[in-house]
């Protein structure tokens, strides 16, 4: 009895019950910024390393906070999967770049493709399928123009169920890609198992590049992999030329980074496509 008093004790100090309370206030302000718009999408090129052409835009969140300004995803996000405010919150971003996509394909981007990120949450919701092809049907975005990003513990959760809701997708035309491939389990059967069409380098090998060592055996390593699996390789987080070159040379199709571009809103998107289409 002593010991149970102590420990409900302890579940009330100080500095637990403020964080206890920071929480709630989160889930709070999410909801009202999810009822008063105050998300956005930014958008951040993807460039072909050969011809140098944006040849999709990934869609990042950002929500603009009445009194905190721009909080980034990482803050929020994980609060939103674990209060579940993400369902709404990841459909509305799935519809909100969808939407994007096809005014700028309108707009003469004919070929532009969009990639938006998915939280396991999301994936493993019973009608997640449905939710893709509706919001394609109301957009009016080819099922060829979408592509979901998933992390390699995203498809490790349950793999049964994470092989038949690719397939649908896949099947449905939208393409699949690997999020931050290295930092995870890696594994050359899942690759098979599901039908992915890319892997995305994470960002932590590209940065390390420069020292030699591990990070540069390990991004040669994932690069030589994802040729003998013909499947596309995208490098995220390229800041300087040196990167740039070293993928090039070893047969990684794109790169994303501040580089090439930061991730912008739609509007300073739109200007920099024209001015590139341009040259
Ligand atoms: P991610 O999908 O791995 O996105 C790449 C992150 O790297 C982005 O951070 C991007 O702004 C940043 N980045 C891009 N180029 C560079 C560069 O050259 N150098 C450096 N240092 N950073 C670069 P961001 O926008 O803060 O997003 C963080 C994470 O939040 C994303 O990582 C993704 O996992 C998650 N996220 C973003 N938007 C969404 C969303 O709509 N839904 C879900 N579920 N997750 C999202
Ligand atoms: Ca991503
Ligand atoms: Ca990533
Ligand atoms: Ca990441």
């Amino acid at each position: 009895a002593k010991d149970d008093l102590l420990r409900r004790h302890s579940i009330f100090e100080p500095v637990i019950m403020s964080r206890h309370s920071e929480l709630l206030q989160m889930d709070r302000d999410l909801e009202w910024a999810l009822e008063h718009d105050e998300f956005e999408l930014y958008y951040q090129p993807k460039v072909d390393l050969v011809t140098g052409a944006i040849v999709s835009v990934e869609a990042l969140l950002r929500w603009n906070h009445p009194d905190q300004g721009m909080i980034p995803p990482n803050v929020f996000i994980p609060r939103a999967e674990a209060n579940g405010s993400i369902i709404p919150l990841g459909e509305q971003v799935l519809r909100k770049a969808c939407l994007q996509c096809q005014a700028w394909r309108e707009q003469g981007f004919e070929d532009l493709t969009v990639a938006v990120n998915l939280s396991a949450v999301q994936l493993y919701q019973a009608n997640f399928v449905e939710q893709v092809e509706r919001a394609l049907a109301d957009t009016g975005l080819p099922a060829e123009a979408l592509e979901l990003e998933l992390t390699e513990s995203c498809l490790m959760e349950d793999m049964d169920v994470a092989e038949r809701i690719l397939r649908s997708l896949c099947t449905l035309g939208v393409s699949l890609s690997v999020d931050d491939f290295g930092t995870g389990y890696s594994s050359l059967a899942y690759l098979r198992r599901f039908p992915v069409s890319s892997l995305k380098l994470d960002q932590r090998f590209v940065k390390e590049l420069e020292m030699g060592g591990e990070a540069e055996l390990i991004a040669g390593a994932v690069l030589a992999l994802a040729r003998s699996l013909s499947l596309i390789t995208v490098a995220e987080g390229v800041e300087n030329h040196y990167q740039a070159k070293w993928l090039h040379e070893r047969g990684c199709h794109q790169a994303q980074g501040y580089l090439y571009a930061r991730p912008m809103p739609a509007s300073a998107c739109l200007t920099l496509m024209q001015k590139r289409e341009a040259f």
